[in-house]
């Protein structure tokens, strides 16, 4: 008994010369505190105050979740497609239902508390919220999200945990993707902004740019019944469906005009629904020559538009635009699981400077 205990303290000793002080001085006294249940639960003793603060901001919030299906460790190596990460999260490993997050071992000495806690948070917002990526920026360049992904430099430094205001931000946004913008993230253009209009599509009979990516029991074509300016629209009618699958106009262009380096770059489009029960959503995605994602805005299912309604417009920005753009598609459409029609009309591609 006696020697267990001697080798346990000099393992954590170990452990806390390898790894610094965890967190706020509590050291390793925090346990995370698994209940009984289908899954694994474990959680690395080093890792669990930050763990068990996650839990807090989400019960906090109004999300309480039951602590039987996670394991939080470390990994020697997180290697995805050759690249390196410094964590990992899974709300599905391997297709067992088994949440689990891997920190790199090499990774945690070299964060602030601050970061650890990001990347922490970010883990499990893939593994416990089950969240992707999120790479949009405010306009004052700052990004929207702490679940933004390996396109995005330097996450780590959205907040540090002495200033308030941003980490409640991040942190409400971590566990509501449609919380309203902060006031801090708002940059107004100044008076002499000027827009340039580089694409229109008015939509007619020839529409080669539109590709559908119909889910089942869905349709897309053109109408020449609706439309909000000229005689056509594009149409897509989702039914009811077995599997949830979304249905989605993508439209692409790939002569970007350079020498916009900086500058908000937009997208306005005129919707019209009839008779929709769910959702619908729109994204812009931008690659590079070698075809990497350099953004990906996206309006998360923000907005519905049950029931009827007339021509609205909608925008979706990308503040602070990368000039390296080779090509920039455009999605439209219904999420997985909305039944009812929706009119598109009056698309335009613009930059303000
Ligand atoms: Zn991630």
């Amino acid at each position: 008994m006696f020697n267990d205990h001697i080798r346990r303290s000099i393992y954590l000793w170990i452990a806390l010369v390898a790894f610094g002080c965890a967190g706020d001085g509590i050291g390793f006294t925090e346990t995370f505190e698994c209940e009984e249940g289908n899954f694994d639960c474990s959680v690395d003793a080093v890792l669990a105050s930050y763990v068990n603060d996650f839990f807090t901001e989400a019960e906090s919030r109004g999300r309480k979740f039951p602590k039987d299906n996670l394991v939080v460790t470390f990994a020697d190596a997180i290697v995805i497609d050759g690249v390196g990460y410094s964590g990992r999260g899974w709300w599905d490993y391997n297709g067992t239902g088994q949440k689990r997050v891997e920190i790199l071992k090499n990774a945690w000495g070299t964060l602030n508390d601050s970061e650890r806690e990001i990347l922490m948070f970010h883990e499990l917002g893939h593994a416990m919220l089950e969240r992707g990526h999120r790479n949009s920026r405010f306009s004052n360049c700052d990004r929207a999200s702490i679940m933004c992904g390996d396109i995005c430099d330097g996450f780590y430094l959205a907040y540090v945990l002495t200033h308030d205001e941003r980490r409640t931000y991040y942190i409400d946004e971590l566990f509501d993707p449609c919380v309203e913008p902060p006031s801090w993230s708002e940059t107004s253009l100044p008076a002499s902004t000027s827009s340039v209009i580089f694409l229109t599509d008015t939509i007619g009979v020839e529409n080669e740019n539109w590709v559908p990516f119909l889910g089942e029991n869905a349709e897309a074509g053109i109408s020449d019944s609706v439309a909000s300016s000229g005689k056509y629209s594009l149409v897509i009618v989702a039914g009811e469906q077995e599997t949830t699958h979304s249905s989605v106009l993508q439209y692409e262009i790939r002569d970007i005009p350079g020498g916009a380096s900086g500058a908000t770059f937009k997208v306005k489009v005129k919707v019209k629904t009839e008779d929709v029960v769910g959702k619908w959503a729109m994204s812009l995605q931008a690659r590079n020559a070698s075809d990497r994602l350099v953004f990906n805005e996206n309006t998360l299912a923000c907005q519905t538009l049950d029931g009827t309604t007339d021509f609205q417009v909608f925008e979706l920005y990308h503040h602070c635009f990368e000039d390296n753009i080779e090509s920039i598609s455009l999605n439209i459409g219904f999420t997985g699981g909305t039944t009812g029609t929706m009119y598109i009309d009056d698309l335009q591609f613009l930059y303000q400077k």
